[in-house]
């Protein structure tokens, strides 16, 4: 299931555990290595309108001022055995207009192929980590990369800091006519409704963060939770976990001041959302998003 959903087709090879102190000059040297290349979350591509080509060889990435010292090696392809990077473009970067290109557009408008697109979710992580872990949380020392970018250590005191994903639940709560249970966040495009979401709490199971979300948000108790599939969403760090939830109650009450309303739709009227024919104009998340899989496997959109 979770296949089908974009960011989830990467097939880099990571051998995280291979990795050592040599790892990152060796990778350097090959000469098929190629850069993925960020600037305030975005990638920069050549050819950005109709086909972008987000890859740039080692002597591009320098002439852009990149210092290859400090990049992540994402692994290598398969068969071939090039290695891939991410690396941050310098501060103060004037790209030409419009060759800075957002993962989530380049997501929608399905230019990449998938296992780019998987490729460049992992780098942004990567990347949204390293720059939130240039201190060390235990002694605020400096920290550095190591093991090509799988970890960074602080220079001061040594701990080890590795990459984290902050895990956070998404539900299709369902009760016993099939209606599903969706809200709208007021930052949302005007017309579009998705699923109810939040992160994970210490200390919970996936289970209680649906129902204590569902509860937080709507006011509807929720019974029995399933997993369906998962997402990696870099925004900054996140792992999106599909679930469906069964409804124990069916009075809404909006409580969470992120939403800005929450309602039952009807398996017709989500359907008609999904094809965008909906008779007042509603719609759902496109499809590369793991809230469309949800409701359409739901209402069998
Ligand atoms: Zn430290």
């Amino acid at each position: 299931m979770s296949r089908a959903l974009g960011f989830t087709a990467n097939t880099l090879i990571r051998l995280a555990e291979e990795r050592d102190g040599d790892t990152l000059a060796k990778a350097l040297g090959h000469p098929a290595a190629r850069f993925y290349l960020s600037g305030e979350g975005r990638f920069l591509a050549r050819g950005a309108e109709e086909a972008p080509e987000p890859a740039f060889t080692l002597d591009e990435a320098r002439r852009l001022g990149v210092n290859e010292t400090e990049a992540t090696l994402l692994g290598w392809t398969p068969g071939s055995h090039e290695p891939r990077f991410a690396a941050a473009l310098p501060g103060g970067f004037a790209p030409e207009e419009g060759s800075l290109l957002d993962l989530r557009t380049l997501g929608m408008r399905g230019l990449l192929s998938p296992d780019i697109e998987g490729q460049l979710a992992q780098a942004l992580h990567f990347l949204n980590w390293h720059h939130r872990t240039r201190f060390c949380g235990v002694c605020g020392g400096r920290t550095t990369p190591e093991h090509a970018g799988y970890r960074r250590r602080c220079l001061e005191c040594g701990t080890h800091h590795f990459p984290r994903t902050d895990p956070v639940v998404i539900m299709l709560v369902r009760d016993g006519q099939g209606r599903g249970l969706l809200g709208r966040q007021h930052h949302f495009a005007p017309g579009m409704w998705s699923c109810l979401a939040g992160f994970l709490e210490p200390g919970e199971t996936l289970e209680d963060a649906v129902r204590r979300e569902t509860q937080e948000e709507s006011g509807i108790s929720v019974g029995a939770v399933a997993y369906v599939a998962s997402q990696p969403w870099p925004f900054p760090g996140s792992l999106m976990i599909g679930c469906v939830g069964e409804a124990l109650t069916t009075d809404i009450s909006v409580q969470d001041s992120e939403l800005e309303d929450c309602r039952w739709f009807e398996p017709d009227e989500m359907r008609a959302m999904l094809s965008r024919s909906h008779a007042d104009g509603l719609f759902m998340p496109p499809d590369y998003a793991i809230a469309n899989t949800l409701i359409r496997q739901t209402c069998g959109g």
